[in-house]
């Protein structure tokens, strides 16, 4: 399975690709999660990239083609994939089809469909471990009150880039070079629309039956 997420940030696709990823165990490829990996390393990518992703920008096409061709090189990749925040631009998804080539074209491009005020909410309200990049949301799954994750007893922080003027940035950022893709993908006829607004468990529930009709 050769998949995309496409959508706007805090659609969740992040959380459907984690189980997705564990179900059929393939990896997920998030780029967010390896540029913020990088940043608080502080490697070169992190440097990098930290000031542009802390803006609500995208960081280059060069770098983020690079880095996940690097990453598709890696022998988990080999049975399959879901990315997961990549592309983000029509160059990076004109890039990807050259990386990819027909033998191992990506197979279908599943779009998370959210309204815009769900958004904001969504994601102004998220609030994610620093160690294992887990989301926690304050309104429908609030993190435990120590502050700690569940998970990997990592700390809970809400991501800067989460704050709202940031993610009205995000959204508009998103608006002009990602969305486009959509069309990018119709065009392929590799485009389904999933109703992302609905609760985590009936989205899941659409993302199975879609993939087994595929
Ligand atoms: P995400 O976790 O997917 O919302 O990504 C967080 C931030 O990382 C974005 O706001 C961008 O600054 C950067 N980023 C992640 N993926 C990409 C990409 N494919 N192209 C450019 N920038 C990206």
């Amino acid at each position: 399975m050769r998949v995309i997420f496409l959508g706007a940030p805090g659609t969740g696709k992040g959380t459907q690709a984690v189980w997705l990823s564990e179900k059929f165990a393939i990896p997920q490829i998030s780029t967010g999660d390896i540029l913020r990996k990088a940043v608080a390393e502080g490697t070169e990518l992190g440097k990098a990239a930290d000031a542009i992703m802390k803006s609500g920008g995208l960081v280059s096409d060069e770098l983020i083609v690079a880095l996940v061709r690097e990453r598709l090189e890696q022998p988990d990749c080999r049975p399959g994939f879901i990315l997961d925040g990549f592309p983000r631009t029509i160059a990076q998804g004109e890039s990807l089809d050259l990386m990819l080539g027909r033998e191992k074209a990506i197979q279908s491009v599943l779009f998370f469909e959210v309204s815009e005020a769900e958004i904001v909410t969504r994601l102004t309200s998220r609030r994610t471990c620093s160690g294992c990049a887990r989301n926690y949301n304050m309104i429908s799954d609030p993190p435990p009150a120590s502050g700690l994750c569940d998970s990997c007893g990592g700390r809970i922080i809400q991501r800067p880039d989460d704050s709202e003027e940031t993610v009205r940035k995000r959204l508009q950022v998103y608006e002009e070079k990602t969305a486009p893709l959509k069309e990018f993908y119709n065009e392929q006829k590799k485009l389904y629309i999933l109703r992302a607004e609905q609760p985590v468990e009936r989205v899941r529930e659409e993302l199975v039956t879609l993939l087994s009709g595929l």
